[in-house]
């Protein structure tokens, strides 16, 4: 019988869960002043705190498993003002923090080579975006065999659609495990609502469809998606935002395709961590992930995905239409 990994989306939804609230509480003083925002500390603070708070988790569930996350301690030790606000953000979750066994949390998130079944995880997705006090996400997924299987996604800035007003609405997470589908669930751990299964939308013509890209311009190029996007007779504005929260608005049909295409000139590698659950949800929820050639990403060089060159995720009717356009696009830019 195949693995239904009913245990290891339990764990991540609630280790998300956790460093979402510990995100949140940070996010909320920088909004009120409390810090000023050219003060990185913050995103420091919350982005240690994040992995801290997941990589526990994992490591009293799964001790086996290699977790391969962005962060490493290090950057800690000679700044124990901002480790030990870590620690105390910690502690509002877990009472027993210190800043030995912190430190060690994080670091179990270390592991930098590829094996047969590990974890990856962005504390923070789309910093910038945490800092402006937009989107952002806590990445976390399981990679067994060479493929994301298990992914928890939070996006605790996301209305659980687009147009509504209701604040209460606002914080989601994806599931999905590879063959049962993704679902969307508030992120509220006191909310009773179950999961939601999502699905890409049904448009089938490119040109009916709308964009998502990365909202800073040094991290896709605009313009290359502009012009691809005219190619498919593509009118809507490109949605901006920051994080793998584009992979969720695709997975449940709030876009339908999600370019991220290097600018001209960057030598710029992408990293597990920023794809791995974001292209799971986006799967299985009927969409389709490739790079920007049309080729499956490729897990096993992990950390990076060095064998593959840009993202193109859509909602599976008309991948081949997008990547014919932005093939054609690119003949005519090397010409
Ligand atoms: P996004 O919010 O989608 O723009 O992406 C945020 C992620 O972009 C960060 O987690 C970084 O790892 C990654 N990143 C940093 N520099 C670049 C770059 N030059 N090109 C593409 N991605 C980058
Ligand atoms: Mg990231």
């Amino acid at each position: 019988m195949p693995d239904t990994y009913d245990r290891e989306r339990a764990v991540a939804l609630d280790a998300v869960r956790s460093a979402a609230r510990l995100c949140q509480t940070v996010q909320a003083d920088i909004d009120s002043g409390v810090m000023q925002k050219e003060d990185r500390t913050p995103v420091t603070v919350a982005d240690f705190g994040s992995q801290a708070l997941i990589c526990k988790v994992l490591q009293d569930q799964f001790p086996a498993d290699p977790v391969i996350a962005e962060e490493d301690s290090e950057a800690l030790a000679e700044n124990h003002e901002i480790l030990d606000e870590v620690v105390d953000r910690v502690a509002e979750n877990v009472p027993s923090a210190n800043r030995a066994l912190t430190r060690a949390w994080i670091d179990h998130g270390n592991a930098e080579s590829y094996s047969d079944r590990f974890w990856t995880l962005d504390p923070i997705d789309g910093t910038k975006g945490f800092v402006r006090g937009d989107q952002y996400a806590i990445a976390l997924a399981l990679i067994v065999d060479g493929r994301p299987q298990v992914a928890a996604l939070a996006c605790p800035n996301l209305p659980s659609r687009f147009g509504t007003d209701d604040p209460s609405s606002i914080g989601q997470a994806f599931l999905a495990v590879r063959g049962q589908g993704a679902a969307q669930v508030p992120l509220d751990a006191t909310s009773r609502d179950a999961p939601v299964d999502v699905h890409t939308s049904d448009v089938a013509d490119a040109a009916e469809g709308r964009f998502t890209e990365s909202f800073v311009s040094s991290h896709s190029s605009h313009d290359m998606a502009v012009q691809v996007g005219n190619r498919l007779g593509i009118d809507d504005e490109p949605l901006r935002i920051d994080s793998q929260a584009k992979y969720a608005v695709v997975a449940r049909g709030s876009a339908e395709i999600y370019f991220r295409l290097p600018r001209p000139g960057s030598t710029y590698v992408e990293k597990i961590w920023d794809h791995a659950a974001g292209s799971l949800v986006v799967e299985a929820a009927g969409g389709t992930v490739t790079d920007m050639h049309g080729e499956p990403l490729d897990w096993t060089h992990a950390p990076l995905l060095s064998e593959n060159e840009g993202i193109v995720a859509t909602n599976g009717r008309f991948h081949e239409d997008v990547l014919a356009a932005l093939h054609e696009e690119m003949e005519v830019s090397r010409s």
